[in-house]
This record gives structure tokens, C-alpha cells and sequence, in this order.
């Protein structure tokens, strides 16, 4: 369905003999934050890299034969939905694996760097030879050209240069580095199994593994990680802000996992009580469009005492591709996906909980099924405030062109999508269901156009090029 596409997931696992088969069942939990590839790599002791790259799920990709294979007590895995560079080059499947005079080395990265253009047209002009187009890549040429003689010089140094979002996983053939961006937009969480320790994009990873969670790793941070499971954290760089992503707690998080301090399946429940608070209308039932708007429903239809029906049921094996009659079926492509429960609907005044609205044409068709199924009245509700501009860090999302709420009023997209009434969450509403103590920590970029870019110039102010610079603090 057309909308705000999910980015990537990373797992890392340090100091296991089964590796490979943790990386994988990690990335199995992160299956909903890239469809389009996905890869593992390890490094042995002897510095030889291993693995397997894949278009397409994890599940269909690896085989128990292909996992036995990939050697190694520590690697690293990605799941790929691509931001930037083409999604179907063998060559953009992360991890990407690179030989620098300090060793073997392998990434996998989530986000997008701001500056990626500059940046690679500066090293190509200084001779670099990419062999990819993902951002991705960037970090290695500028790691390897790189002349400070520690890698963790190199990477205080790569991290002064990179703007944007990036939350990733660097693996040696001795430790691994975990790293996440000074402003925090992508998530990144660190848990331990016995002396084993395991980086995700999520928590809902860790515990499909028993990883107990141990912490987030915090924005700006870099954590070392060693094979025995001792690990040592830095902070080069103090961001004035932190600026973590709206949108996934919105939409693109799992309902069960905790990301930003906050369980995101509680904080969905807590969006829809403030929709309702906010646009509630006399109905007769609330119903959701499935998945995230799911617990948005529940919170909406707790806060007013209206029962919740399912109303919308999804059919979760739809393929890539599908073969339509010649003779077109009307809204085929939604109708594949989601089908009405017509004793939901029949009669009755229905408030409709979505997440968020993009392009609006599935709502459009979504409201025409309803219609059909014999929804007397439909409200529809929006869990986030109108996207009126795109993103720039890491989440595909359309032109501004594109965004219907960039160009129309309220009025004229309720009109559009056939609504008896319509309604957004405010950003106020949004900031209240985050929290008085967290709102500030969040971009709202998407909702607002008011980026934190002013923000990025005062990292650059703060800079160092040596570990001894200020801001540099390791700990336990
Ligand atoms: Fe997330 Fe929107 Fe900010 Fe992008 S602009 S990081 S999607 S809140």
C-alpha cells in the first residue's frame, strides 16, 4: 500500500558459537522494517569474512545449510528496505564487507545521511571507487582512508564528517562497535544472552533470542564490544537535542517492542485515548485499519466506552506479486489485503482508526468497502498530525507533491476520501501522548517541515578530531 515505507533493521551478535542462527531469528523479528533483501556476515579469527545475501524475506533466503555455513562467534545482520541506492542491486545488500589497514571490517547501518552526496562526490574526487550507491558505503571509504591509527580515532572521526541519521553495527574480527547519531532518530538497543551480547533496532529482537535487554544505546553514543561480553562506551559528540523519529512509535516500531523509553504498544493505546479526547463523534462502534491502528482503536474506543469490533480483517499472505483478472476488479490491490466484516459495519456509525495518512488513495478505497459492507456513517481518525513534508532521514516517503496533506485543507480531504467527518491527532495531541519529559526529545519533522538541522550545525561546532577531545567520556 502506498505510504511511508518502513527503513531497515541491524542485529549484531558478539561472543557466540551460533552467531549466524541468532543474527538470523533477529532479523526474523525485524522482518516489518525491510522486505526488499536482507544479509549476515561474520568475521572468523582469522579475519575471513562469511555469509549470505539475500533479496527478499529472511525466512525464504536462508537455509539451515546456508546458516551452518556462516562460521564465526560474532557477526552481523540487515534487513534492507532501501532509502537511498537502487533496491534491486545485489551490491546494496548490507552488510557490506571491506579490508582497511586495520583489518577486516563489516557494516550494516539504519538511516540516512543527509550530507551523502557531498560526501561521496568528495571522495571520488580524492580517488574512492564505490561499488554500491547506498549512503552506507560512505562510512567505509571514509573509515578506511582515515589517518588515525586506532579504529576507534577512525570512527570519532567518520562521525564528525557523516550528518543525518545512523544507527549501526561495525564488526571486526576481535569486537564489534555499535553507534548511533548524536540527535538519536533510529533506535538501537543492546541486551545481553549469558556472556553473549546482542545489538537490534528493537527490543521485540532480543526477546525472540531470550536477549534480556540491558539498555538503549543513547544518541551520540559509541559502545565497544568485546568477544568476552565487556564492553566500554563513548560519547564524542553532545547533541544541544535529541531528535528521535515520531514515526516509529507511530507506525513503524512493533506494537511489543520498547524503543525511546517508551512501550510502544501502551503509547498507541495512549494516541487514540487523545483522538478521542481531541474529535470524538456519536457512533456506534470503533474499528481499526489493521496493524497499527489497532491499539490506536483500542485506546480510542476504552477512552469513550464504545465497544471495538473488528471491522477491517487483513490477510497476512499476500505475496509480492499477484495475478489480476484481465477484467479489473475494483480496489483489487486493497481488497487483497483487507476485507470488511460486514456484521461490524451493517447500520452503523463507525469512527475508522488508522495510523496515518499518506497519499490517501488507500483510504479512499478503504472507506468505498466500508461503504459497501453497509457503514451508515464513517469518521475516520488519524493517529498522527497531517504529513505535509517529506523525510530526510532515513524513511521513504513520497514527494511533497504526493502528500495529500501538503495540498489540501482538512476539509477537502475528507471531501476526497468519501469521510463523513475527519479527523487528525494535533501536534500538541502527539507531544501530550509522548510525554511533557520526552516531547522535545522527537522530530516532528514530517508534521511541522521544522527539521533538526539547526541543531546539526552546532554538532559540527562541537567537532573533535582526537579522543581526547572534549565530550569524549568511556565508562563501564
Ligand atoms: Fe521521522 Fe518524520 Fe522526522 Fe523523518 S521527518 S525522522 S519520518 S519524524
Amino acid at each position: 500500500m502506498p505510504g511511508f515505507r518502513e527503513e531497515c533493521g541491524v542485529v549484531g551478535v558478539v561472543g557466540d558459537p551460533e552467531a549466524a542462527k541468532l543474527i538470523y531469528l533477529g532479523l526474523y523479528a525485524l522482518q516489518h522494517r525491510g522486505q526488499e533483501a536482507a544479509g549476515i556476515v561474520t568475521i572468523n579469527e582469522e579475519g575471513e569474512f562469511h555469509g549470505h545475501k539475500t533479496f527478499g524475506l529472511v525466512g525464504d533466503g536462508f537455509t539451515q545449510g546456508i546458516l551452518s555455513e556462516i562460521e564465526g562467534r560474532s557477526g552481523i545482520g540487515h534487513n534492507r528496505y532501501s532509502t537511498t541506492g537502487a533496491s534491486r542491486m545485489i551490491q546494496n545488500i548490507q552488510p557490506f564487507s571491506f579490508k582497511t589497514p586495520l583489518g577486516a571490517m563489516a557494516i550494516a547501518h539504519n538511516g540516512n545521511l543527509t550530507n551523502a552526496d557531498v560526501l561521496r562526490r568528495k571522495l571520488e574526487e580524492q580517488g574512492s571507487i564505490f561499488q554500491s550507491t547506498s549512503d552506507t558505503e560512505i562510512f567505509m571509504h571514509l573509515l578506511a582512508k582515515s589517518s588515525k591509527e586506532q579504529l576507534l580515532e577512525r570512527i570519532v572521526e567518520v562521525m564528525a564528517q557523516v550528518k543525518g541519521a545512523y544507527s549501526l553495527v561495525l564488526l571486526t574480527k576481535d569486537r564489534m562497535f555499535a553507534l548511533r547519531d548524536p540527535f538519536g532518530f533510529r533506535p538501537l538497543v543492546l541486551g545481553r544472552r549469558g556472556s553473549c551480547v546482542v545489538v537490534a533496532s528493537e527490543t521485540c529482537a532480543l526477546e525472540l533470542i531470550d536477549a534480556e535487554f540491558e539498555r538503549e544505546i543513547a544518541p551520540g553514543e559509541i559502545v565497544e564490544i568485546f568477544q568476552d561480553g565487556f564492553i566500554r562506551s563513548y560519547f564524542p559528540y553532545q547533541s544541544p537535542r535529541k531528535a528521535f523519529c515520531s514515526f516509529e512509535p507511530i507506525y513503524f516500531a512493533r506494537p511489543d517492542s520498547k524503543i525511546f523509553g517508551e512501550e510502544i504498544y501502551n503509547l498507541r493505546k495512549k494516541i487514540g485515548a487523545t483522538l478521542a479526547r481531541e474529535s470524538h463523534v456519536e457512533a456506534d462502534v470503533v474499528i481499526a485499519v489493521p496493524d497499527s491502528g489497532v491499539p490506536m482503536a483500542l485506546g480510542y474506543a476504552a477512552a469513550v466506552g464504545l465497544p471495538m469490533e473488528l471491522g477491517l480483517v487483513r490477510n497476512h499472505y499476500v505475496g509480492r506479486t499477484f495475478i489480476e483478472p484481465s477484467q479489473s476488479i475494483r480496489d483489487f490491490g486493497v481488497k487483497l489485503k483487507l476485507n470488511p466484516v460486514g456484521s461490524s459495519l451493517r447500520d452503523k456509525r463507525v469512527v475508522v482508526v488508522d495510523d496515518s495518512l499518506v497519499r490517501g488513495t488507500t483510504s479512499v478505497k478503504i472507506l468505498r468497502m466500508l461503504r459497501k459492507a453497509g457503514a451508515k456513517e464513517i469518521h475516520m481518525r488519524l493517529g498522527s498530525p497531517p504529513i505535509t513534508h517529506s523525510c530526510y532521514f532515513g524513511v521513504d516517503t513520497p514527494e511533497r507533491g504526493q502528500l495529500l496533506a501538503a495540498q489540501q485543507t482538512v476539509e477537502e480531504i475528507r471531501d476526497f476520501i468519501g469521510a463523513d467527518t475527519l479527523a487528525f491527532l494535533s501536534l500538541n495531541g502527539l507531544r501530550e501522548a509522548l510525554g511533557k519529559e520526552n516531547c522535545n526529545n522527537y522530530c516532528y519533522g514530517c508534521f511541522s517541515g521544522d527539521y533538526p538541522e539547526d541543531t546539526g550545525r552546532a554538532i559540527e561546532a562541537q567537532r573533535t578530531d582526537t579522543l581526547g577531545g572534549p565530550g569524549l567520556r568511556a565508562g563501564f
